[in-house]
């Protein structure tokens, strides 16, 4: 069976998770958390990192920080993951869901206008697969209305708009490493914090509404409760094993840049001859290969085509059930316009195996398995 998923190990952290054993000091904001937000401040220029608990505590943290309360609106994709809109539900928000592009799957930046009230609080891009979202023409709604924007990065670690890294091109970036991601370290994320005035209260929320990040710093000689908050922090078990993998970003990056390009050009000529459709990466988008997928017709042959590859020992995965149309979506949000594109292509929509060293042999017999289910 080629899994769908196999979570990212480079060699390195069982070493350093031992030496965190070793040092005796287990909970967070040890050594290899402050290394690994080092490393994601200096490599993509970022004001300030925090690794968090989840991509999902991120979001919240972003929330909170946006002073997002009841009554206030909040315009995202429909098509994404459930944390991107309940970390704005649990401060009382609405939930207004825009239709994305059929091209890269990301919110359609022209039709994000019309849905601003004067309610209206944040814009949460999410960039699907590691691609990036139109975040110029997003920043400069955003400006003009005076609205903060949140960028929802779970996938987008690694992956670059017009030179600048995704998630630091909002006011706060959400990163994930959960073990489906690209880097991962089981359960885990980031805060990027981009604008200055963020960076005192990030660390109070974080540290359970305290400003016991400061007394470790010596910057104040007892600590107290002194904002809301709530435990965001993971322990440097966690940050570990993540350290090992951002320190060999760069080589699980191209691997898996690798395994996409071969999967793009050999699936080319299927896509030529219209049987499906391939992913879009507009040429101002470097990205990071977290995803490789296809289209397939409709959802019936879809379905034919995950029976096909599941008899064939492949394994493969889609999603999602789009928000507006699942229980909780209806409770707490709205579909703002048509939904032309969210539920059809969501349905189309199936992703094939990658992951950090996944075989070349696998790669091109998944490929030669779809092209026998498209035979004439
Ligand atoms: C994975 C993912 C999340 C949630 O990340 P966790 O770290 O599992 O909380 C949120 N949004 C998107 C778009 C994701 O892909």
């Amino acid at each position: 069976m080629i899994p769908f998923n196999v979570p990212p190990m480079t060699g390195k952290e069982q070493h350093y998770i031992e030496q965190v054993i070793k040092n005796k000091k287990l909970s967070g904001d040890g050594r290899f958390t402050q290394a690994c937000q080092a490393w994601i401040e200096e490599k993509y220029f970022c004001q300030k990192a925090l690794l968090t608990t989840s991509c999902t505590h991120a979001l919240e943290m972003a929330a909170m920080l946006a002073g997002i309360g009841p009554g206030d609106e909040v315009i995202m994709p429909s098509y994404t993951f459930v944390s991107t809109a309940n970390a704005f539900v649990l401060q009382g928000a609405t939930i207004v869901f825009v239709d994305i592009r059929p091209d890269t799957m990301n919110i359609d930046e022209t039709l994000i206008e019309d849905a601003i009230t004067d309610k209206t609080k944040a814009i949460v891009p999410v960039h699907y697969a590691g691609v990036a979202c139109e975040m110029d023409t997003i920043n400069a709604i955003a400006d003009q209305y005076g609205i903060t924007v949140i960028e929802d990065a779970a996938q987008g670690m690694m992956s670059v708009y017009k030179g600048q890294a995704l998630g630091t091109l909002g006011r706060l970036g959400c990163y994930s490493f959960h073990e489906t991601k690209n880097y991962s370290s089981g359960e885990g994320g980031a805060l990027l914090i981009n604008h200055e005035g963020d960076q005192y209260r990030s660390e109070i929320i974080r540290e359970k509404g305290t400003n016991r990040s400061q007394f470790f710093r010596g910057q104040v000689d007892k600590y107290s409760w002194v904002d809301v908050g709530s435990s965001f922090l993971p322990s440097e078990l966690n940050a570990a094993y993540l350290y090992a993998q951002l320190e060999h970003a760069g080589g699980i990056n191209e691997d898996r840049l690798m395994s996409w390009q071969t999967y793009f050009n050999e699936l080319k000529p299927l896509a030529d001859e219209d049987r499906i459709q391939l992913p879009h990466v507009p040429d101002h988008c470097q990205h990071n290969a977290h995803m490789f997928y296809i289209k397939a017709k409709d959802l019936n042959e879809r379905t034919a085509l995950i029976d096909y590859l599941k008899d064939n020992e492949i394994m493969t995965a889609f999603h999602y059930v789009p928000l507006h149309s699942s229980m909780a979506g209806q409770t707490f949000g709205r579909f703002h316009g048509e939904d032309c594109y969210t539920t059809r292509e969501s349905e189309r929509l199936l992703r094939l195996p990658l992951y950090y060293h996944l075989e070349e042999k696998d790669v091109y017999y998944i490929i030669k398995t779809i092209k026998d289910f498209y035979k004439p």
